[in-house]
C-alpha cells in the first residue's frame, strides 16, 4: 500500500530547483551550497554530480562566490558571514522556516523568551535560535522543562521546529502549557502541512498493515519521525535510502502488507525502486490510498528571480508546483493497481 502524500514537499521541491536552476544559469562557475541542500544523500549526490559544491562552513566559500542556503535556513550570522566575503547569496530557505524565524524575531522585540520545541543540534533550530539568540532556549524533551530560565511565566511564547513528530510534540507542548499556563502559541502551527499530512497518512494507514517502510535519509528529521509514529501505533517499520537497503529479514515472519510512504526529501524514483523490488520477490499488487490532497505551490527565491530576470528569463510566473506522485508502468512496473478515495 502506498500512502498519498508521501515525497517531497514544496519546499524541499523548490531547494532542488534554486539549484538546478543556478546550476544552469552559471554554467562553468563554481556554485557552492551551504549545508546539504535537503537531507537526501541521493538527492545531494545528484547534484553534486551536477557540479554544485556543498560546504559546511562560509569560509570554505572562496570570495566573490554564489553560494545557496539550503531548505533548513540559516542563522542571521551566517548571512553576516556571507556578506562579508562578497558572496551573492541565494536563499532557497523553505518559506514555512521562515515564517517561524519571523515569529521569533517579532516575539523577542515584543519581550517575548521563545521556548523553541525542536532538536537542538538540527540545522533548522540552529537557524531560527540564531534570529533571537538571547530571547531563545531550546526545549527538546519534557525533561528540559525543569532546566529553563525564566524571567516572567506571562511573557513566554513556544515556536516549534516544522518536521517534529506531532504525537512528540504536543506532550512537550502539553508539559509548557502546564508548567506555564500563561504561555502564548503560535498563531498557527509550526509544524508544515507536509509534515502534518505525511504522518497523519501514516498513523490512519499503518494500523492496516503489517510493515512500514519509510524511505528517506536517516539525517531527515520528517523521515525518522515518520517510522515513529507508525511504532506508536504498534507496527514494525524502518527507514531505508534506497533499494539496497531493503532487509528481506524485515519479511522472515510473513508480512502480507506493506505499507510505503517516504519523508519529504525522498524522491519518487526511490520508491517506485522499492516498490518494484518488493512486487519482482514477492508479487502481488499496488494500492495507493489518498488521505490528504496536497496542491502546494511556491514562488522561486526573490535573488533568484531577480538573477533570471536579468537574463531576460520569466522568472516570476515561474511556480514550484507538487501535487500527488503518480503512478506509471515505466516507474513501478506493469501491476494491478488501485487507487482508493480519500478518507
Ligand atoms: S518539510 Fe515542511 S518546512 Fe520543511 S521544506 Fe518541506 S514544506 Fe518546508
Amino acid at each position: 500500500m502506498l500512502t498519498n502524500p508521501r515525497g517531497f514537499c514544496a519546499g524541499v521541491s523548490m531547494a532542488v530547483d534554486v539549484v538546478d536552476q543556478v546550476l544552469d544559469l552559471y554554467k562553468g562557475r563554481a556554485v557552492y551550497v551551504y549545508h546539504e541542500i535537503v537531507h537526501n544523500r541521493h538527492v545531494v549526490g545528484r547534484l553534486r554530480e551536477r557540479g554544485a559544491v556543498f560546504v559546511d562552513r562560509i569560509d570554505q566559500v572562496p570570495a566573490g562566490s554564489i553560494v545557496l542556503f539550503s531548505a533548513h535556513g540559516v542563522p542571521p550570522s551566517v548571512r553576516d558571514e556571507a556578506r562579508a566575503r562578497g558572496l551573492t547569496q541565494i536563499d532557497a530557505t523553505c518559506p514555512l522556516v521562515t515564517k517561524v524565524h519571523s515569529e521569533a524575531v517579532r516575539y523577542a522585540r515584543q519581550g517575548y523568551q521563545v521556548l523553541l520545541v525542536g532538536h537542538a543540534d538540527h540545522q533548522e533550530v540552529v537557524g531560527t535560535r540564531g534570529e533571537a539568540p538571547e530571547a531563545t532556549q531550546v526545549v527538546e524533551r519534557v525533561e528540559d522543562i525543569q532546566g529553563l530560565t525564566i524571567r516572567d511565566p506571562e511573557r513566554l511564547v513556544y515556536l516549534t521546529q516544522t518536521t517534529l513528530s506531532t504525537d512528540d510534540a504536543g506532550v512537550v507542548i502539553a508539559a509548557l502549557k502546564r508548567a506555564f499556563p500563561g504561555i502564548k502559541e503560535p498563531p498557527s502551527s509550526d509544524i508544515c502541512y507536509a509534515t502534518t499530512n505525511r504522518q497523519h497518512a501514516v498513523r490512519t494507514l499503518a494500523p492496516e498493515c503489517d510493515l512500514v517502510l519509510v524511505v528517506g535519509s536517516k539525517n531527515s528529521s520528517n523521515s525518522v519521525r515518520l517510522t515513529e509514529i507508525a511504532r506508536n501505533v504498534g507496527r514494525a517499520a524502518f527507514l531505508l535510502d534506497d533499494a539496497g537497503e531493503i532487509d528481506w529479514g524485515w519479511f522472515a515472519t510473513g508480512k502480507e502488507k506493506v505499507l510505503l510512504t517516504a519523508g519529504a526529501s525522498a524522491p519518487e524514483d526511490l520508491v517506485a525502486e522499492i516498490s518494484r523490488s518488493l512486487l519482482e520477490r514477492f508479487g502481488g499488487t499496488i494500492e495507493q490510498r489518498d488521505v490528504v490532497e496536497e496542491d502546494a505551490y511556491f514562488a522561486l527565491p526573490a535573488e533568484l528571480r531577480r538573477q533570471m530576470r536579468a537574463r531576460g528569463i520569466d522568472a516570476d510566473s515561474r511556480r514550484i508546483h507538487v501535487a500527488a506522485p503518480t503512478i506509471t508502468p515505466e516507474r513501478y512496473g506493469a501491476v494491478p493497481l488501485t487507487v482508493s478515495a480519500r478518507k
